[in-house]
């Protein structure tokens, strides 16, 4: 399939493109731009952006303009190709019985929540529940629309419901039972809301809980189960990605108690993270549909620690984030929920629109630190600085040091060294800034890759030499040489798709981006004098390693070993520089 289809036939179907030497170039359509830095490769049936770092396969390239998953873009290849499918692969037992169990467990949280619903709807305890939830400015239509239910008292209740038609092992594996310690069953749920919570494709697949009395936990939710991980399902995301895709931005805050008060207000595209802080999944899940979000999480200690957390999760990313941090309500500082309930959907609407960018939230935040001491100011610099550091545009960066140094009365050259001083000690964990990533290979890396990828003749030996050397140990760039050596040696030609696939999302950018440089034909004796190289640079680590041992002093014996390797690495060194 992947042979038939022609990712320059697929992409020229979108957007117009041109031949540029080897490549094919055009406007990148996944960020803006005037000169185009969207490359299509027609040899290795690949695309990178040199501007935004996007790149992959035709599936890749496809999934992200539909944002669609795999099976859809497959379908939209073949269409655009005129091929016919293949007959989806065969799955091995166990992977049959896990997508069989996982139905199961589906079709008991649908019941669940049936059960719930009638709970609420029908019972005496239910009715106390539903003028708690009036009580709230919850009504029978915000209560039908989110689907808000009942877990009863009793204890098993729901396990009586459920246990003719499951086994003891499914209903525990569901997390909607528990387990006492003798063994029991007994309802997970009991007195309490009920919030269920669907996966992006809107099936139920736990339900979040908040006790109706002073019970503690106040809010409990489903375990991890086969169906759901809190950290890749965010509440709300079935209803909201249409107004996130078209909008472009999304809203995120804290519980689902928020996300149903901001989307009753009309604003759709809001998500809850259902955890107080954020994970890396969410984010990507989040980022298929919007790279602009609005943070607006509780105002409490819990909530501002949360949102710093989020704020460094969302830039690594490059996401665009603002932050809004609502006004207290008299003397109650306010979560989304209760402003839209005491203040209205329109003053919250207003405050939206005006949410800050994260730095002046940052700087607010550093203005309530101590600065009148020398060691407060360091303080709040020290908070900011991890933030700032993150901006990848460096005016940008320039611009919000002067502004911290107004907004904190520092001195600004002080400022200004301290964050050259942090750039250069973060340059290597900083992840998906290009510019950055650019530099992270030494041309005779980058050359090397460029043999290994293309050398038909001699990769297969290139990959052994380098292998048997550990040449590739300890260099940035690692990670690729271990996937392209793995490749090289299996002797397949090779695809540079597949091997983008193990790697992260960083090394694939590289690799990608060293791909596309154009390059004359290897040869041998070229691939033997980056070889060469690259024994000349492992050699001066090891020499620098042995000096600083000696410089401990080690006793005698230890020290005599030393000196004799030194010699060695130093004649090395001689006869390959
Ligand atoms: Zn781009």
């Amino acid at each position: 399939m992947k042979q038939q289809a022609d990712i320059v036939r697929v992409v020229g179907e979108y957007f117009q493109l041109k031949k540029a030497g080897q490549n094919f170039r055009g406007l990148c359509p996944f960020h803006s731009e005037k000169t185009p830095s969207f490359n299509v490769h027609p040899v290795r049936q690949i695309f990178h952006c040199f501007g935004c770092g996007k790149g992959g396969d035709v599936f890749d390239f496809v999934m992200e303009m539909e944002r669609c998953e795999f099976p859809e873009a497959l379908r939209i290849v073949a269409e655009k190709c005129g091929i016919a499918l293949p007959r989806p692969k065969e799955h091995s037992p166990e992977e049959r019985k896990e997508k069989q169990q996982r139905t199961v467990l589906v079709e008991m949280h649908r019941e669940a929540q049936t059960f719930f619903l009638k709970q609420l709807e029908g019972t005496l305890e239910g009715k106390a529940a539903r003028a708690y939830l009036e009580d709230r400015g919850l009504e029978a239509d915000a209560i039908a629309r989110f689907g808000i239910g009942y877990a009863p008292s009793g204890g098993d209740a729901l396990l009586r419901h459920l246990k003719n038609k499951y086994s003891e092992k499914l209903l525990a594996d569901s997390g909607l039972i528990s387990r006492d310690q003798g063994g029991r069953l007994f309802d997970r749920f009991r007195r309490r809301i009920t919030f269920p919570i669907s996966n992006e494709s809107g099936k139920i697949v736990a339900f979040g809980a908040r006790a109706l009395g002073d019970d503690q936990p106040k809010y409990l939710n489903s375990p991890e189960t086969p169906i759901y991980s809190k950290s890749n399902v965010l509440y709300h995301m079935d209803r909201a990605k249409e107004g996130i895709r078209r909008q472009d931005f999304a809203i995120l805050v804290e519980g689902y108690m928020d996300a149903i008060a901001v989307a009753r207000a009309g604003i759709s595209n809001v998500v809850a993270s259902c955890g107080t802080s954020l994970a890396e999944p969410q984010i990507k899940l989040l980022g298929r549909f919007t790279r602009r979000v609005i943070v607006n999480y509780d105002p409490d200690a819990a909530g501002q620690t949360a949102t710093e957390r989020s704020l460094s999760l969302l830039l690594e990313q490059d996401f665009e984030v603002r932050v809004l941090a609502l006004p207290p309500v008299g003397d109650k500082k306010a979560d989304p929920d209760l402003f839209i309930r005491e203040m209205g959907a329109e003053a919250y609407l207003k405050l939206l629109k005006e949410a800050p960018p994260y730095v002046d939230y940052l700087i607010s935040r550093a203005r309530q630190m101590d600065l009148t001491t020398a060691e407060g100011k360091l303080r709040a610099v020290n908070f900011l600085l991890p933030y700032v550091q993150k901006i990848p545009n460096r005016i940008l960066r320039s611009e919000w040091a002067t502004r911290i140094a107004q907004q904190l009365r520092l001195e600004e050259p002080v400022l200004r060294a301290a964050l050259s001083k942090a750039a250069a000690e973060r340059r290597r964990e900083l992840k998906t800034q290009p510019e950055l990533v650019a530099r992270a290979a030494k041309p005779v890396e980058r050359r090397l890759i460029q043999m290994l990828a293309e050398a038909e003749g001699f990769r297969q030996e290139l990959a052994q030499q380098l292998q048997n050397a550990r040449l590739y140990h300890g260099l940035e760039t690692e990670k690729i040489f271990a996937a392209l050596v793995v490749a090289s040696l299996s002797g397949q030609p090779l695809q540079a798709t597949e091997l983008a696939a193990v790697l992260e999302e960083r090394d694939r950018r590289l690799l990608f981006e060293i791909l596309f440089e154009e390059a004359s034909e290897p040869t041998w004796e070229e691939a033997m004098s980056c070889v060469e190289a690259l024994q000349h640079r492992q050699a001066e680590r090891e020499l620098a390693d042995v000096q600083r041992s000696i410089e401990t002093n080690p006793p005698g014996p230890a020290l005599r070993g030393l000196l004799e390797k030194k010699q060695e690495l130093m004649r090395r060194l001689a006869a390959t520089r």
